[in-house]
């Protein structure tokens, strides 16, 4: 008996993990759809999942950062940190581009009413606001609520001084030597978080079975009916854009690889973005993939990976864009060429300001909304069918993230081949995994 359960238990761990947990999202979509409401009761195991993952997000973002610092100098961290912000946001205008385009030629909202509103309407935070809340005013206080970018601020930060420090002292000096020791903790914190990442994803089997079965016992088909062609106008414009831009251009064009080894890197990622309808969520999931399937170096991804989850949201970006073709409709007018860049802009930016948290690129939307004068009720409108567009396009948030990740790391010499998914890793040799000067 034990022996049967032993072999079983094997049988299914050699099943790789990612097909596991897909295969567990249909399963659960599929319980949802034939059980309804009942399957609300599934919620609490969904949930323990999703908790697990953000337990790991402010260590993991710490001690990798803290490593990062050890083998960066600020003229390095300057010029990663120029080429990861400048194509995040280029690669963020051309997603709403992208958007509005498939958005024009779909023409989702076309014969739907505006419906009494559901009182959705949170307020969005202005963008001064934002902007100042990069740097805490208690850098613990951050980290304690999970706040990503305050907290990376305040850890590249503290990472640039200990390193100035250990230039400074000779070695053998207590200050030199802390300064060491804390740089050799963070390097076994890391190595244990990522531990800790596989065993959150075993357990995600489970999880993701429970989130899309409560997903869909909830929102049920006749949820998505009406909206299908806001559903439609956002699944090709996420395909549009990562066939597109990270896999014909980035990858092929700018990389020279091959986009099939970039999806099987990412897929942890992607399945789990799916899943959680997180980008902080799935930020251990991403990191373990930049730093085990990509051999991409900590300097690069530490820094890279958390600012891409908290400001580089193609996906929602391209939504709102999506949104607001849709609401002009809704209400009978057409957006002008004018108009039409005003959203590109407005939802540009406030992107940038969405929170990597389920549901939050919704709240954005009024944003987006009130700059071009289109009534805030949209919000209730869609919320009902949100959760289910929120996956997809966290899924493009998050591999928008990987994919600049892995074109900056190529760029700087910060990809050590050996051993990962790409095509042209030679075998068995270690090409330079550090940062070039
Ligand atoms: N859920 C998205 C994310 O975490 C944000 C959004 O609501 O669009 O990336």
């Amino acid at each position: 008996m034990t022996g049967t359960i032993t072999r079983s238990w094997r049988r299914y761990r050699s099943v790789p993990l990612v097909y596991r947990i897909g295969i567990a999202f249909v399963l659960g979509s599929a319980l949802g759809l034939v059980v309804g409401g009942r399957a609300t009761a599934l919620e609490p195991i969904g949930e323990l999942f999703v908790r697990l993952l953000e337990m790991i997000v402010v260590p993991i973002v710490v001690f990798t950062l803290l490593l990062g610092a050890r083998r960066l100098t600020p003229s390095k961290l300057g010029r990663i940190g120029g080429q990861v912000v400048g194509l995040y946001l280029l690669t963020t205008a051309v997603a709403i581009v992208i958007g509005l385009g498939v958005a024009n030629l779909v023409q989702p909202g076309v014969g739907l009413e505006l419906a009494g509103s559901a009182g959705e309407t949170e307020q969005a935070p202005s963008m001064v606001d934002v902007l100042l809340g990069v740097v805490p005013d208690n850098p613990l206080g951050a980290m304690a609520e999970g706040n990503v970018l305050p907290t990376i601020f305040f850890t590249v930060v503290f990472g640039i001084a200990l390193a100035m420090l250990s230039e400074e002292f000779e070695p053998g000096s207590a200050v030199h030597d802390g300064v060491e020791a804390i740089f050799d903790v963070a390097e076994a914190g890391s190595e244990a978080m990522f531990k800790i990442v596989w065993g959150v994803m075993e357990f995600g089997v489970l999880g993701v079975f429970a989130l899309m079965a409560t997903t869909f016992g909830e929102a049920g088909v006749d949820a998505i009916v009406p909206y299908a062609k806001l559903a439609l106008a956002l699944t090709l414009a996420v395909s549009i854009h990562i066939g597109l831009v990270y896999l014909v251009v980035i990858q092929r064009g700018l990389m020279g690889e091959s986009p099939l080894s970039f999806l099987s890197g990412a897929k942890d990622a992607m399945v789990t973005a799916l899943s959680i309808s997180s980008s902080s969520g799935t930020l251990p999931v991403s990191m373990s993939d930049a730093d085990e399937n990509f051999g991409v170096a900590e300097e690069v991804y530490s820094f890279s990976l958390p600012l891409g989850a908290t400001i580089n949201m193609d996906g929602t970006a391209m939504y709102l864009g999506i949104v607001a073709v849709f609401a002009a409709n809704v209400v009978g007018q057409s957006l002008t060429i004018a108009e039409q860049f005003a959203v590109l802009a407005t939802a540009l930016l406030a992107s940038v300001g969405t929170a990597g948290v389920p549901s939050a690129g919704l709240i954005m939307m009024t944003i987006v909304l009130t700059q071009v004068g289109l009534p805030l009720e949209i919000v209730g409108m869609i919320a009902g069918i949100d959760p289910l567009l929120d996956r997809m396009r966290t899924m493009n948030n998050v591999t928008g993230d990987l994919a600049v990740t892995t074109l900056v790391a190529k760029w700087n010499g910060a990809i050590d081949y050996a051993g990962t998914v790409w095509s042209d890793a030679p075998t068995g040799s270690v090409v330079d995994g550090a940062v070039d000067d």
